[in-house]
Order: C-alpha cells, then sequence, then structure tokens
C-alpha cells in the first residue's frame, strides 16, 4: 500500500450515498486493513480516502463530501486530544470513530465525551464491527440532518402567514402548521392521522352547505394540471363551530420516481378582505343614520317573503310607519336632535317585531316593516298597537324628553295584494287614511282608500299652481258683540276655488298643504290680504275692521314666522291690534315653553292673539293662565251641545268662567240657533259668531255687513 488516494466501489446505499469515508492514519498496515474492511464488496461498501496526516484530513474534510471519518489518534506529532478537537472543529457535522491502541483507550474515552461517536480498539476491528459501526454513525448524522432540516422547513412554514397540512395518499393528515392548527382548532399530535376532511370542514359561504376540500379529486385527478391544483373559495368551520372565510388551494406531492404520495393544501384567511367586500355590499343596502335595511334591501326581501308564503301557503304583512309631525321637531330642534330621534324610533320599531321580520328606513321619518310569519290578520293589528304604544314613550335625547306617535298603514298578502309593489301601495294609502282621522293611529288597507289616495295625490300636485293662478279666496265671518249685536271684526277663512272640483273648504286642503309644507306661502298670502282687506274696508270709509287669521302649527313653529307677520303690517300698514292670530290649544301646548316665546315676541308687536277651538285639546291651566293671549274662542261643538243635553250648558258656562277669570275676550263659536244666543246672552258670553249671524261670506258682502252694521245696528 503505497498510495494513500485510494478509491474503492461505489457504494450500494442511499443513505448518504454520494458522501465518502475519510481515513486518517498514519500506518500504512494499519490503513490497508481498515481500507480492504470498509471497501470489501458486501452490502455495507463504502468509497474510501486515505491520508496519512491531520493537515491533510483537516484540509479533505474543509472541502466536503464527507460523511464518515475514521481517525488513529496515533499520529506523527499528534498531541491525541488535541489533534481530535481540531479535526472536530473543522467539520463539527461528520461523525467520528477513533481507533485507538489499548494503552491510549483512556484518551479515546476522553475524545468521544468531547464528540467523537464511538471508538474502536484496533486490536479488536474486524471487517463487520467496523462497517456497522461507521454505518449506524452515517445513517444516525442523516437522520439527524433531516431531522434539522425539517426543523428549519417547519419553521419557515410556520413563520408564513398561510395554513399549510400535508395529507398522504389516503387522504390522511400528515402535518399541519402552526396556523392550520389555530385555523382548523386541531392541534397536531390529534390531527396527525386523521381523515382530512374531519380537520378541514369547509362549507358554501353563501348557502352554508357543505363544500368538498378537493384533497380526494386531486389526488386521483388524471394528471392534468387541473387536476393536480384546485382553488376553492369558501368558508372553513373551525372545530369550535367559528366561521373563516379562506382560500383553499390543493396541490399533488409525487416523490422523486413520479410517484403520488399525497396532497399539500395551502389555506389563506380572506376574512378580513371579504368582511371589506360583505361591508361595502352592506353600505349599499343600508341606511347609514340607522343601520337598517334600505329600500333596496327590504325590496328583496319582501319579495323572497312572497314567494316562500306563497309555495307555503302562508300569509304576511307590511306596515308602512311614518312618524307624525316629524318636521316640526326637525324644524324647532334641529336636524341632530332629529337625527337622535330617528334612531331611538327605529330601536322600538326593531323592539317590536321578531328576528325574522325586516324593518327597512325608506328614507326621512317613513319606515316600513315586513311582517313575514303572520298566522291571522290579527297578528298584524296586534303589531301595530304594540308599535303605537312602544313608540309613544317618552324619547330621552341629550337629558330632553321627547314625545313623538306615529301612524301605520298595513296591508297583508294574500288577501289584499298579491305583489310586493302592490302591497307597498296598499299599505301607503292606507298610512294617509290614519293620518287624515287623526293620526297615532293605525289603519290596514280597504278598496275605497286607493280612491281618497288618487284625490289626496292629485289635490297635492294641483295645491302647487293654486296660489301662482290666483285660485284662493277668503271668506270673512263677522263676530258680534252680544250685548250690543254690533261687528266686532271678520274671520278670514280660506276657500279654494278649484278650476274642476269648484269651490274647496280647508278640511279638503290645509291638512294637505300642512303636510307637504306649501301651508306656508298660502298661509303667509291669507295674512297680507286679510291685512290689505282690512284696510281696503278702513280706507273706504267703512272705519276700523279688525280681522283674525287662522294660524295652523307649522306655520307656528316655522323660523320665518314673526318676521313674516312682520313684514305684512309693515307692508299693509295695518294696526297690529286690528290683527288677531287665532291658534289652537294643540299647537300652543305641543312645545308650551317655546310657543311662550313666540307668542311674547307678537304680543309685543302689539298683535292680538285667541286660543281657537277651546275645549278640544288638552289645555294645562298654568299655561292657559301664563300665555299672553286676548280671547278664548268656545269650539262649536259645545255651542251646540247647549241645547242638546244639560251637561253642555254646564260645560259652556264654565268656559266662559274661565275666560272671564282670567280676563279674556270670550267667543262662542258656531251659534246657529237663537235659544243658543239666548242662553250665551244669560251667561254673559262677551261674542258669538255662526250662521244664526251669518255665513262665512266673501269681501263685499262683507262689507256690506259691516256698513249695514253701521247705518241699520244690532245684529241681534
Ligand atoms: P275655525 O277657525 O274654527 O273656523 C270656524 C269654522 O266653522 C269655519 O269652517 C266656519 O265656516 C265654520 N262655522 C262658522 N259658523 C258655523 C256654524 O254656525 N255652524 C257650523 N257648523 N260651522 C260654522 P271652515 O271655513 O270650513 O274652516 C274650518 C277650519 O279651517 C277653521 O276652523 C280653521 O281652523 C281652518 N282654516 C280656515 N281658514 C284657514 C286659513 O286661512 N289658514 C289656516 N291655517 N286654517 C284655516
Ligand atoms: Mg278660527
Ligand atoms: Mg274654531
Amino acid at each position: 500500500m503505497t498510495s494513500p488516494e485510494h478509491k474503492l466501489a461505489e457504494p450500494t446505499n442511499t443513505i448518504g450515498s454520494h458522501a465518502c469515508v475519510l481515513l486518517i492514519a498514519a500506518d500504512a498496515d494499519e490503513a490497508a486493513r481498515v481500507l480492504g474492511e470498509l471497501g470489501s464488496v458486501t452490502e455495507e461498501r463504502f468509497q474510501v480516502e486515505w491520508v496519512t496526516e491531520l493537515s491533510r484530513g483537516i484540509e479533505r474534510l474543509r472541502d466536503g463530501g464527507v460523511g464518515a471519518a475514521v481517525l488513529d489518534l496515533n499520529l506523527p506529532g499528534s498531541l491525541g486530544v488535541e489533534t481530535f478537537d481540531e479535526l472536530f472543529q473543522a467539520a463539527p457535522g461528520v461523525p467520528i470513530l477513533i481507533l485507538s491502541d489499548p494503552d491510549t483507550e483512556a484518551m479515546a474515552r476522553q475524545v468521544v465525551e468531547r464528540g467523537a461517536q464511538d471508538y474502536l480498539l484496533k486490536e479488536q476491528v474486524d471487517g463487520y464491527r467496523l462497517r456497522r459501526t461507521v454505518r449506524t454513525m452515517m445513517d444516525r448524522r442523516a437522520a439527524e440532518a433531516v431531522a434539522l432540516e425539517n426543523e428549519v422547513a417547519n419553521a419557515t412554514l410556520d413563520s408564513i402567514g398561510e395554513a399549510v397540512l400535508r395529507t398522504d395518499i389516503s387522504g390522511n393528515v400528515t402535518y399541519l402548521n402552526r396556523i392550520a392548527e389555530k385555523m382548523t382548532g386541531w392541534v397536531r399530535e390529534e390531527a396527525l392521522g386523521r381523515p382530512i376532511t374531519d380537520v378541514l370542514r369547509l362549507v358554501d359561504c353563501v348557502s352554508g352547505a357543505a363544500v368538498d376540500n378537493a384533497v380526494a379529486t386531486v389526488i386521483h385527478g388524471d394528471g392534468t394540471a387541473t387536476a393536480m391544483i384546485s382553488f376553492i373559495s369558501c368558508t372553513l368551520v373551525r372545530r369550535d363551530g367559528i366561521k373563516l372565510g379562506i382560500e383553499n388551494r390543493v396541490t399533488v406531492v409525487d416523490d422523486q420516481a413520479g410517484n403520488r404520495i399525497g396532497a399539500v393544501v395551502v389555506i389563506r384567511d380572506v376574512g378580513a378582505a371579504r368582511a371589506a367586500s360583505l361591508e361595502t355590499s352592506r353600505a349599499s343596502q343600508h341606511d347609514v343614520l340607522t343601520n337598517l335595511p334600505n329600500r333596496t334591501l327590504f325590496n328583496d326581501r319582501l319579495k323572497q317573503a312572497i314567494s316562500l308564503a306563497e309555495r307555503q301557503g302562508k300569509q304576511l304583512a307590511v306596515l308602512f310607519v311614518d312618524l307624525d309631525h316629524f318636521k316640526r321637531i326637525n324644524d324647532s330642534l334641529g336636524h341632530t336632535m332629529g337625527d337622535n330621534l330617528l334612531r331611538s324610533v327605529a330601536g322600538r320599531l326593531m323592539a317590536c317585531v321578531r328576528r325574522t321580520d325586516t324593518v327597512c328606513r325608506m328614507g326621512g321619518d317613513e319606515f316600513v316593516i315586513l311582517l313575514s310569519q303572520v298566522e291571522h290578520a290579527e297578528d298584524a293589528a296586534l303589531t301595530a298597537r304594540k308599535i303605537l304604544r312602544a313608540v309613544a314613550a317618552p324619547h330621552i335625547i341629550d337629558n330632553k324628553s321627547l314625545d313623538v306617535n306615529v301612524s301605520i298603514g298595513g296591508s297583508t298578502y294574500p288577501d289584499g295584494a298579491q305583489d310586493a309593489e302592490s302591497l307597498l301601495g296598499q299599505a301607503d294609502a292606507a298610512m294617509y287614511e290614519a293620518k287624515q282621522h287623526g293620526r297615532n293611529r293605525y289603519e290596514f288597507f280597504r278598496s275605497d282608500m286607493r280612491r281618497r289616495l288618487a284625490t289626496r295625490l292629485a289635490l297635492e300636485g294641483d295645491l302647487r299652481y293654486a296660489l301662482g293662478r290666483n285660485e284662493f279666496v277668503l271668506h270673512y265671518q263677522p263676530k258680534i258683540d252680544l250685548k250690543t249685536g254690533l261687528i266686532t271684526g271678520m274671520e278670514a277663512l280660506i276657500r279654494w276655488q278649484h278650476p274642476e272640483r269648484g269651490m274647496l273648504l280647508p278640511a279638503a286642503f290645509v291638512p294637505i298643504a300642512e303636510e307637504c309644507g306649501l301651508i306656508l306661502p298660502i298661509g303667509q298670502w291669507v295674512l297680507l290680504e286679510a291685512c290689505r282687506q282690512s284696510r281696503a274696508w278702513s280706507d273706504s270709509g267703512l272705519g276700523v275692521m279688525p280681522v283674525a287669521v287662522n294660524v295652523s302649527a307649522v306655520e307656528f313653529q316655522g323660523k320665518d314666522f314673526l318676521s313674516g307677520v312682520r313684514a305684512v303690517l309693515i307692508a299693509t300698514g295695518m294696526e297690529p291690534q286690528n290683527l288677531e292670530l287665532e291658534l289652537t290649544e294643540s299647537v300652543l301646548m305641543a312645545d308650551a315653553e317655546s310657543a311662550m316665546v313666540t307668542l311674547l315676541a307678537l304680543k309685543a308687536m302689539g298683535v292680538r292673539l285667541a286660543i281657537d277651538d277651546f275645549g278640544t285639546g288638552y289645555s294645562s291651566f298654568t299655561y292657559l293662565r301664563r300665555f299672553p293671549v286676548d280671547t278664548l274662542k268656545v269650539d262649536q261643538s259645545f255651542v251646540q251641545d247647549i241645547t242638546a243635553d244639560p251637561e253642555g250648558k254646564t260645560m259652556v258656562d264654565a268656559m266662559i268662567n274661565i275666560g272671564k277669570s282670567l280676563n279674556h275676550r270670550v267667543i262662542a263659536e258656531g251659534v246657529e240657533t237663537r235659544s243658543q244666543l239666548d242662553f250665551l246672552q244669560r251667561h254673559g258670553c262677551g261674542e258669538g259668531q255662526g250662521y244664526y249671524f251669518s255665513h262665512p261670506v266673501v269681501a263685499d258682502q262683507a262689507g256690506s255687513l259691516f256698513k249695514a252694521d253701521l247705518q241699520q245696528g244690532p245684529h241681534c
């Protein structure tokens, strides 16, 4: 043996197959023996390289490709342990077997403690033992390397933001990274070996139906690209039932020989992205202020509910809910309060219905409710009553207590209407009917309502042009001093000379004008026309003729009311004390404190004030005393009762006395008969007004009455 670099036959073992064994030994005979044993043609046959010096050995190790080293500690110039340390540091990953003489065995043991794999005494080394030790050493190191590689791979997989699961060919889980543990709710120990379908439960995002995870399809696919990769967007149901929006990608895994051995599933959490897109679609279907479904979503739900009810032979109902006088609240308290009130009402409505029902804000102060499970028509009425009560309870907003009511219109399927549009139309018509009948109530659709609604809508349309076309006229009804029988003033009462419908009384159009806001310009016209007429009478030499003008709530609470009155007085040159404004109790009591402010301002202008229809509202005596009014007008219903029953007499008597005790003028409205007049005169009522004296008449006739008054004397 002269050549130290010695190559033997190719190895047959696959593990560490390309690595050689490096023999570092100075003794040629010894080396030849070892080389012979390791390279012998058995199933364990190594490729061995031999060097005689430590420095060459270190160099060789650094070049790489060495699977194990066999080191004879008895090298020339070797210092034993130090020799080993040097070698070990050159390649700590390469296992080293020590060949030792018996007298250096203690040193060999020491070297093993410092990192060598094992030692063999030269005299005991036979071929079999040597090969087995080297083989074991190399296998162990290869296994350690694989484990380390896996560890690094797993750490890498753990650090990526996606969940990774591996399965074997049967679809059983063989690996899952930490994110996969989190997303599936399965810990590794429990998940390993289980079918992937147990660990990865997927359902459809919309229908909730189970979705195949595609592992089996991919594994047993025909090998085409599409069969090998599957991409699904769905919902992952975690072990605890929590749902996550995910994207699921499955890829086949083949071994080096191209045999299919399993699949890899990579899952990406798209919850946030999907939540964002859901939010966008939610925003387009919900009302920003109340967060309730909007008209679009409501229409969808209504249509769905109708087809379901049709299939199941069930009933459903639609309730149209509209706040009463919401505009007043908005105008007087501001939009922020108005918005808060709408939110509060939305909450009350939600509390009145079932989870399966839909409450929607149609816009403004209009809500609509779909009652999807109605057993009997009466159920819907019950809910309507519940809503009236719930909304009527005070709303505490910004430490203020606000009262609001709603009017409700209802329609039912299939008895009332069969399609969504008609149901809504009917509920709307019924809601208007509820408004007409005094608000704070509900009505269910009846066929006669449709005609009335159509008339109403047509009138509303015509009303917009009536002022411009000069279709309004004022009639005047005199007020008579019951002692002297002389006219004390005229009340201006509006009429609408409709081009097709003829002369319309206020009841037919004033409520509509109030609702759509047209009462503001109309009221301003009435005020101006009445004052102008009063001036015209006095200018024609008839003397001073006070006029009374009716003011509705919308006008009184409007922010331009005071300036409007002032402007008319200036424009017409009317003496303020000759103008009397008639306000009803309900207008004054709706918000008594702000009413007080307006009344005082009017009083300061010198205008006179009357409470109209006295006795029909709910006046507080405290306010009656404090309001700076001049006149109480006893409502005609009480005056008519004078002759009907004894109680009527008592009531009117009481009202006259209240007026007197407050130092107010008392005017009895609707005096129609002599006996009513007698009673009123006997009980000291100051003035009267009614058909007994005169119907409301046009200005010319009123002027004649005034003239006659002056020429012929008293009317009673
Ligand atoms: P009001 O102010 O109480 O007016 C009295 C109503 O009773 C008038 O009805 C009048 O024609 C009617 N009347 C007068 N004497 C008798 C009688 O002896 N018997 C009966 N049964 N009725 C009598 P009209 O003109 O239809 O007005 C109704 C209501 O419409 C008024 O009640 C008033 O509240 C409102 N109104 C009238 N004109 C205006 C107006 O210019 N602006 C506003 N905002 N409301 C008005
Ligand atoms: Mg009046
Ligand atoms: Mg009245």
